[in-house]
């Protein structure tokens, strides 16, 4: 092996622990040494349709073996892998594959995907590719610098931009998941979460593999099937984001559930709510949960088990090699319990957004990435996240935090659900709007008098709309871009 990309992973792994189980699912179980014949195999295959180093091979399906082996095989050939997650339209499938310029598509055949050059149905047509190349390991220089991963952002808060990770920065994501989470070689890994979000493959199977454990691969997520599974397999770590981790908790299965193979379970990516946390906590399960995004590959603030009940409602400290800082408009970092926006520097964050030069560089000051995140920090140096800029707005000339607001009118009883956004208004420049999903019979001014004593006025949202759905993206997270084109 001439250097240390991701793509060596398989054939260092084959040399120390090669008759482990390195992956299981529906399609099959792959000892390491499989893996890595598969991948070499694989990686031949794709050089034969003609994929050379910097090309872009794109991966269309949930998850399963194919996922992994085609990452990894592209890794070998330095060739730059581009995860597409299933549950885009049409068009919206066609910007990432022309955005990313894909020479390749591996996809699931069951999923309508738009005409590329070049797809591989995974299948039998996937599996005669591999049968049919040579097994003799491939040996190309691929280092830590050099490109590995176009991932889309989530798309939250704009168009998903492609945040181009190098093999360096998934290996120290990778490290820092290692030295926060404590995985151990005999580690049983559950990936419900779809491996095309950054956090379903960088926090959960990643760093599994590099420390030899099973990954179990899941190709969609069901609470009852998850449930069982942990029993079955006796599967000690997981990770999900909150709704997962919620409509777990409320199953029906829940209650009769037998957790005690579960070494701890994390969860990230949108505001964990305190009510989640503290049923597994219940159960002696113990919960970390971090903040991260797709450009830091992603972790970049962990809250451990031990600290999860004493610091609830944070989401913890950086991670070992990561650096954050709280700073106001002038780049200046704020005082403790003040609010700024998060910005992060370490080995794991990326470098640039695929060939978006303008949005690279509106994205880093200083060599700092700005999250666009808002949030502020304890004495102890746990960090709060609060909201995003981008839907904080201003009335009367004061901010509204959106959060805030939702937090307090969720604690209504009658309120299931809740978004707030600003919407224009001729005297106050923008005012309130909240977009409640109703547990049961209430009536706006019912829940505006609630929110009276509670709130400063102008917080206070000046009209109330119901409705029987939140817009929400796949990892939970409020649209509120959608909200605001309804109501503007
Ligand atoms: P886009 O950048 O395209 O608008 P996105 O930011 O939602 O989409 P991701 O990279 O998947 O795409 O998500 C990262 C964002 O998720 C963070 O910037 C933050 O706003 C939010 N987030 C992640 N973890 C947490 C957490 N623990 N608490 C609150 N918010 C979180
Ligand atoms: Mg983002």
């Amino acid at each position: 092996m001439r250097d240390f990309g991701i793509g060596s992973w398989t054939a260092r792994r084959a040399r120390k622990t090669p008759h482990k189980t390195a992956v299981l699912d529906p399609g099959g179980r792959f000892t390491y040494a499989e893996l890595h014949e598969r991948v070499h195999r694989l990686a031949h295959a794709l050089r034969g349709l003609g994929v050379r180093r910097g090309d872009r091979v794109a991966y269309l399906g949930p998850n399963h073996h194919a996922f992994l082996e085609t990452l990894f095989a592209s890794g070998v050939l330095g060739a730059v892998f581009v995860p597409l997650n299933t549950r885009l339209a049409e068009p919206e499938l066609r910007h990432c594959l022309d955005d990313s310029g894909a020479a390749v598509l591996v996809r699931d055949p069951g999923l309508p995907a738009p005409p590329v050059p070049r797809a591989v149905a995974v299948g039998p047509e996937y599996e005669d590719l591999i049968a049919s190349a040579p097994s003799d390991p491939i040996d190309e220089a691929v280092g830590l610098d050099d490109p590995c991963i176009i991932m889309y952002t989530s798309g939250t808060t704009g168009r998903p931009k492609g945040a181009l990770l190098t093999h360096g920065n998934l290996t120290w994501n990778a490290f820092n998941v290692l030295v926060d989470i404590d995985l151990a070689s005999d580690e049983t890994t559950l990936c419900t979460a779809p491996l095309f979000h950054t956090a379903g493959l960088n926090m959960t199977c990643l760093p599994t593999l590099l420390k030899g454990g099973t990954v179990v691969l899941e190709p969609s997520f069901d609470p009852e099937r998850t449930l069982k599974l942990v029993r079955s397999l006796r599967v000690t770590y997981m990770f999900g984001v909150p709704v997962m981790f919620a409509a777990i908790a409320r199953s029906a299965a829940w209650a009769g559930a037998d957790l005690s193979s579960l070494r701890r379970v994390s969860c990230g990516g949108a505001p964990v709510p305190p009510a989640t946390i503290a049923a597994y906590l219940e159960r002696g399960v113990v919960f970390s949960q971090g903040y991260g995004m797709t450009e830091a590959s992603p972790g970049v603030l962990f809250l451990t088990g031990e600290d999860s009940a004493r610091k609830a409602g944070t989401a913890g400290v950086p991670h070992f090699f990561t650096d954050v800082g709280i700073v106001d408009a002038d780049a200046r970092p704020v005082a403790p319990g003040a609010r700024g926006e998060v910005v992060i520097h370490g080995p794991n964050v990326m470098r640039e957004y695929w060939r978006r030069p303008e949005d690279t560089a509106a994205a880093f000051a200083d060599g700092w990435f700005r999250t666009g995140d808002i949030a502020s920090a304890d004495a102890d140096g746990f960090v709060s996240i609060l909201d995003r800029a981008k839907d904080v707005f201003i009335s009367g000339g004061e901010n509204v935090s959106p959060a805030e607001v939702e937090a307090a009118l969720g604690a209504h009883p009658a309120v299931a659900d809740c978004a707030v956004i600003g919407v224009p208004d001729p005297t106050w420049g923008e005012v309130g709007r909240a977009v409640v999903v109703a547990a049961g019979p209430v009536e706006a001014p019912e829940l505006l008098a609630f929110l009276r004593g509670r709130l400063a006025g102008y917080k206070i949202p000046k009209s109330v709309v119901f409705t029987a759905e939140l817009p929400r993206s796949p990892t939970g997270k409020i649209i509120r871009r959608a909200l605001r084109e309804e109501h503007r």
